[in-house]
């Protein structure tokens, strides 16, 4: 037998319901934030990640799927999501259209890590970019957005952390400051974090040895080296978020994954599943668009984990209901009856009314158990009486009842 590659999971039929459920959810916090939905594709020339997430980064330095394919170009399964919407959004000429441009994604992505609870290889995002817009408004709003959506998917044990990392302006202050700090400490860090002084200091702080850890505890705090601007970008943004209710913590060693990130970053926590408590992360990256040679334009956006959402609603006794049942089971005595069956439930099917029949030979009997089993709402059983009459009882499965119908009258009974 071939097995599934390490780090992947199938969706079975009797689960699927509850992945529909987080991205209907999604797509109904989408509307309600005027957020068009966008497809770019599952892999992209491995250039633009390795410019567009950064090359310091955990992702383009250990993570990505690449490949170079028959045509000799290199290929890379997208790790993320941000960067194939910024291609997307640069090769469509989309700044010179009505702005800001709000988009939002679901889709897989692929990184080569070490599985585990929360960690897959292949794994999926709900996402969403925000281009054009540099207010604080739209920061708070991209937050809310992702607020809206644990609400709506029933979370409640979630913390949402944020933080200023600045701009240029400030970033080359404060780099000079963490430097400082740290060549003292360096020799006592681990080898990645060794790597990054030079070209990226600021990610040592995304260090997860525990060794570096507690020499990054004390660091300067890149809040203190905000530019006016940028602390005056903060303050608002957090009121915005005062205002509307949505509780926050300022954790000021934030600094998000990704290179292109810049003044918000922000991430929703959660205690409740392990070590990878990280189930959204997201934040401004107003340099992104043009380092990858578009024209300067602010964006933020975030992108959450679909399977840790479902791993934490799992832990924390969140219930989906599984509404994938068929409203109406029709069982059939002999022949005659089935053939009768079959053509009601394909009638109900025409009017929109989810209805199911045998397709395994099963006795009446077994076909009642098998009808209780999928949670038919209704039950029918067609024989010769009913042949004659042209009219059945349907039983409402959920407390026994059962009511005379009409067969052409079946699908206004069960509309109502
Ligand atoms: P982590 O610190 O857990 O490695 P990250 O900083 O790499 O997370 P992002 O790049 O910000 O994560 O991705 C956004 C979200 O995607 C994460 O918050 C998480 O919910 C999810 N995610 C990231 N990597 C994986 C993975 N390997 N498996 C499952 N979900 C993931
Ligand atoms: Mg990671």
């Amino acid at each position: 037998m071939i097995n599934i590659p390490k780090g992947t999971k199938d969706v079975l039929p009797a689960n699927s319901y509850k992945w529909q459920f987080v991205e209907d959810k999604a797509r109904e916090v989408a509307k309600l934030f005027n957020l068009k939905e966008v497809r770019t594709p599952v892999f992209e020339h491995t250039e633009l990640f390795a410019r567009g997430v950064g090359d310091t980064t955990d992702i383009v330095n250990k993570e990505m799927y690449t490949f170079e394919d028959k045509g000799g170009r290199s290929i890379t399964l997208k790790p993320e999501g941000t960067a194939g919407v910024a291609r997307m959004y640069i090769e469509n000429g989309l700044h010179s259209g009505v702005l800001p441009v709000k988009t939002f994604y679901i889709t897989p992505c692929f990184r080569y890590e070490r599985p585990q609870a929360g960690r897959l290889r292949e794994f999926h995002q709900f996402g969403i970019e925000v281009f054009g817009s540099k207010t604080p408004d739209t920061d708070a709003e991209v937050i809310f957005a992702a607020s809206s959506f644990l609400n709506k998917l029933g979370i409640k044990e979630i913390k949402l952390n944020i933080n200023s990392i600045g701009c240029k302006t400030c970033r080359a202050q404060y780099n000079a400051a963490l430097k400082n700090y740290l060549e003292p400490n360096l020799s006592d860090m681990c080898e990645t974090c060794r790597s990054r002084f030079d070209k990226n200091p600021l990610r040592i702080l995304d260090c997860k040895e525990e060794k570096c850890k507690k020499i990054n505890e004390d660091a300067p705090k890149i809040i203190d080296y905000l530019c006016d601007e940028c602390s005056d970008h903060f303050e608002k943004v957090k009121k915005y978020l005062t205002a509307q209710g949505v509780e926050y913590s300022v954790n000021p060693y934030i600094v998000r994954g990704l290179d292109y990130y810049s003044k918000t970053v922000f991430e929703f926590v959660s205690t409740k599943i392990g070590s990878q408590g990280t189930v959204c992360g997201g934040g401004r990256y107003d340099g992104l668009i043009e380092s990858l040679g578009g024209v300067s334009t602010p964006a933020i956006g975030f992108g959450a984990g679909i399977e840790r959402l479902l791993l934490l609603m799992e832990n924390t006794g969140v219930e989906i209901e599984d509404n994938s049942a068929p409203t109406i089971y029709l069982a059939g005595m002999d022949d005659e009856s089935r053939t009768k069956a079959f053509d009601i439930a394909m009638q109900l099917r025409a009017c929109g009314i989810a209805a199911e029949v045998d397709h395994m030979g099963r006795s009446i009997k077994a076909q009642f158990k098998y009808a209780d089993k999928i949670g038919a709402k209704y039950v029918a059983a067609i024989g010769g009486n009913e042949l004659l009459s042209g009219e059945c009882n349907l039983k409402k499965m959920s407390d026994g009842t059962t009511v005379p119908v009409k067969f052409e009258d079946i699908c206004t009974y069960l509309k109502k």
